[in-house]
């Protein structure tokens, strides 16, 4: 499949996990991909580069305004559009609510919600003189809430209404809007909360895969083809939209 010939995508946090399977899948199908991460997206890049691939990597902390819309500013001069915007940037900052640290709170809502403000915000300014954009960004299963994640969760959730909105107003400009939210994905985020939980990566996972319909946690691969398809045409008359990727989980 060639999707995205011609096409200029966008993958924020893309240095490693679901945002740099995204941005090789997406590039895999033709696009060429400017790979964000605050420090190193080189890896990613040069992946890419080294399939035969069109990558770039620029390194863009979504949480600062000025930053983000010089990169932004950059890669339409470099590779043009951007056509796609993949908001993947997240991190967790996990705690009990009634000692969750107003630090903890600031950065989670500024790095996964915050960020998409920016990041979207700069991104439309180009699709909407085109007349043509996709923008998916990643919630969660968590917005449905989750021990320990007030924070994320209310980021999470936020990305939904966010994206339902945006969709409402951008749609004007053929441009869609949706979220994929994963469930429990085999990445470096989710060893972290194993290791803060005393366990180890494989045990952790092994205790999700038993409560998981499908009996095993999801890939970063099997989020990234669902984001391609929310970026290609193929979903061209979905926009609003959030769907769960999350092995059959309720
Ligand atoms: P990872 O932690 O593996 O990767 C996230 C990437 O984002 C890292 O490279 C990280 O850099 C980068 N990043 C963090 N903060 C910033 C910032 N301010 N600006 C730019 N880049 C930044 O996470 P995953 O691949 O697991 O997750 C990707 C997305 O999917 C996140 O939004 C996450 O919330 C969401 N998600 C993940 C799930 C999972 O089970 N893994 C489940 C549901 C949603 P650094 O390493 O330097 O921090």
């Amino acid at each position: 499949m060639n999707r995205f010939t011609d096409r200029t995508a966008v993958v924020t946090g893309a240095a490693q996990g679901i945002g740099a399977a995204t941005a090789l899948r997406l590039a895999a199908e033709g696009a060429r991909v400017a790979v964000l991460d605050r420090n190193a997206p080189d890896d990613t890049a040069e992946q890419i580069v080294a399939a035969g691939g069109d990558a770039r990597a620029y390194v863009c902390d979504v949480t600062d305004r000025g930053s983000v819309r010089d990169v932004f500013a950059r890669i339409a001069t470099d590779l043009g559009g951007p056509h796609i915007l993949v908001n993947n940037a997240g991190i967790t900052r996990d705690d009990l609510f009634f000692r969750l640290s107003e630090d903890d709170w600031e950065s989670v809502l500024s790095v996964n919600l915050t960020g998409v403000f920016h990041c979207t915000q700069a991104a439309q300014k180009y699709m909407v003189a085109q007349k043509y954009g996709k923008i998916v960004s990643l919630s969660s299963r968590s917005a449905l809430g989750n021990r320990g994640q007030a924070n994320y969760a209310a980021a999470k959730a936020g990305i939904q209404g966010l994206t339902a909105t945006l969709a409402i107003e951008l749609g004007a400009y053929n441009i869609t809007v949706n979220a994929v939210a994963p469930g429990y994905i085999a990445t470096a985020m989710t060893a972290a909360t194993a290791d803060r939980v005393g366990m180890s990566a494989a045990d952790h996972q092994e205790a999700v895969a038993a409560r998981t319909p499908l009996g095993r946690v999801g890939l970063p691969e099997e989020v990234a083809s669902v984001i391609a398809f929310l970026a290609s045409d193929d979903a061209s008359y979905v926009s609003g939209q959030t769907l769960y990727v999350n092995g059959g989980a309720r």
